[in-house]
């Protein structure tokens, strides 16, 4: 029985990335604690995908929620117009300390689209206050996702970006290969050399592709990057929305490749799944370019919500349990014990690759065809495990035990083997 509630609401809730007309009801879900979800019918999925990446700790982990109590009994929100708060500085400091290099000023916004754009405003508005004009294209890479905004359709995967069905109503950019070999770097070397002149930055995720198909490229490929930005004067925009905050067992992916980009955006994992928040951090040379006599050179921006005390309190407890518990060593724990369960899926009927990098697993099919199907065969099994595209992958809250890693493991073994034979 579904609970009034959604009876009543569901006709007028628009779901995302849903065909509201033939995709089957969403699952009514009533309670969330650890790794677990509580459905309003008493079932419980454990959960292998941390809400879009972002539970890091689990979910209502007790640290966070009395951070985020004592805040909301002293100010839930202020603007950042004119007034500061201590949330907001803390974490901004606590930021800069952790990020690599000089990435050190930081603006808050709500979602890591909206981050993405205004690292896309500052990069084009950091040419124009150098006096550099018609530097307004983006780089971006096959298999890239950075949001689903306007601007940043543009820079995702065309696919992924249904750049085919917005023709039109957003920016064309530059697409290429991502600079994986000594020969696709030189291509990426020539690629910029040629249109240097236009480009205001390049943009990638870093380690990880996410949602364009989890696909895995090394710490070589984004110095190759870094490398080529730096000879042709391009700003490099590294997306550490998915990879941010220990999901590759490192606090953030440029850490493993030792670069330092001028720009980074961050999301998901801030809050540690508890508040929207996002930012995008600058290096001093790009924060210097927008300081001036004129007002004019100062960056037009500011969400209504930006640096909301509740989202800043959350964030910053939840960096707290990074420096308190081994996040990053449970990361790597689930990534060993990934690599030894899911190997079982190799030799499946379907089956094109298994891979695993950090905590993150991935099941590549031929293809899925009946992807609704799918998706209820891992919610009968007692797990949340949301497959997309041709994939099936899981990506659980870094606190997960092994006993519930080698459930979600081995479920998604039997669902592949069974779905494929
Ligand atoms: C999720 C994601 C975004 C978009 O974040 P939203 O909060 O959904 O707007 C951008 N870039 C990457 C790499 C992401 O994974």
């Amino acid at each position: 029985m579904e609970p009034s509630w959604l009876t009543q609401g569901l006709p007028h809730l628009w779901l995302p990335y849903t065909q509201m007309k033939t995709t089957p009801p969403p699952l009514a879900v009533s309670r969330s604690d650890g790794v677990r979800l509580y459905l309003d019918d008493g079932r419980v999925l454990i959960d292998g995908i941390s809400s879009w990446w972002t539970a890091a700790h689990g979910y209502n982990h007790p640290h966070i929620r009395e951070a985020v109590t004592r805040q909301l009994e002293l100010m839930p929100h202020v603007m950042l117009g004119g007034l500061a708060h201590e949330p907001a500085c803390r974490l901004a400091k606590r930021l800069s300390d952790m990020l690599p290099g000089d990435l050190g000023h930081v603006f808050f916004c709500e979602s890591g689209s909206v981050a993405v754009e205004i690292a896309m405003k500052m990069a084009v508005q950091y040419w124009i206050n150098r006096g550099e004009r018609g530097r307004t294209r983006f780089v971006s890479f096959r298999g890239g996702y950075h949001g689903d905004t306007l601007a940043t359709m543009s820079v995702c995967d065309p696919d992924e970006g249904m750049h085919t069905l917005f023709k039109g109503a957003m920016a064309e950019q530059l697409l290429t290969d991502l600079p994986r070999t000594p020969e696709k770097a030189g291509a990426f070397e020539r690629f910029l050399a040629a249109h240097a002149h236009e480009i205001a930055a390049v943009i990638t995720e870093p380690l990880v592709q996410g949602a364009g198909g989890m696909r895995f490229h090394d710490g070589e490929t984004l110095k190759a990057m870094r490398a080529a930005c730096d000879r042709h004067g391009v700003l490099l925009i590294v997306d550490e929305i998915f990879t941010g905050f220990g999901r590759l067992g490192s606090m953030f992916a440029c850490d493993q490749a030792g670069i330092v980009p001028d720009i980074m955006t961050l999301s998901k994992a801030l809050t540690g799944g508890t508040m929207a928040l996002a930012c995008a951090v600058a290096r001093a040379h790009v924060f210097e370019a927008f300081l001036g006599d004129d007002a004019g050179m100062a960056l037009m921006h500011g969400p209504t919500y930006m640096g909301n005390p509740l989202a800043c309190a959350a964030a910053n407890a939840s960096l707290d349990l990074f420096e308190r518990e081994p996040r990053l060593e449970q990361a790597r724990a689930i990534e060993a014990q990934l690599r030894v369960e899911l190997e079982r899926a190799r030799k499946l009927a379907g089956v094109v690759d298994v891979r695993v990098k950090g905590a993150i697993g991935v099941i590549e099919l031929e293809k899925i065809s009946d992807l609704n199907g799918l998706k209820r065969r891992f919610v009968e099994a007692g797990v949340w495990i949301r497959p997309f595209g041709n994939i099936v992958y899981t990506t659980p809250p870094l606190v997960i035990g092994a006993d519930d890693l080698g459930i979600l493991a081995s479920t998604m073994v039997r669902v592949v083997a069974e779905a494929g034979a």
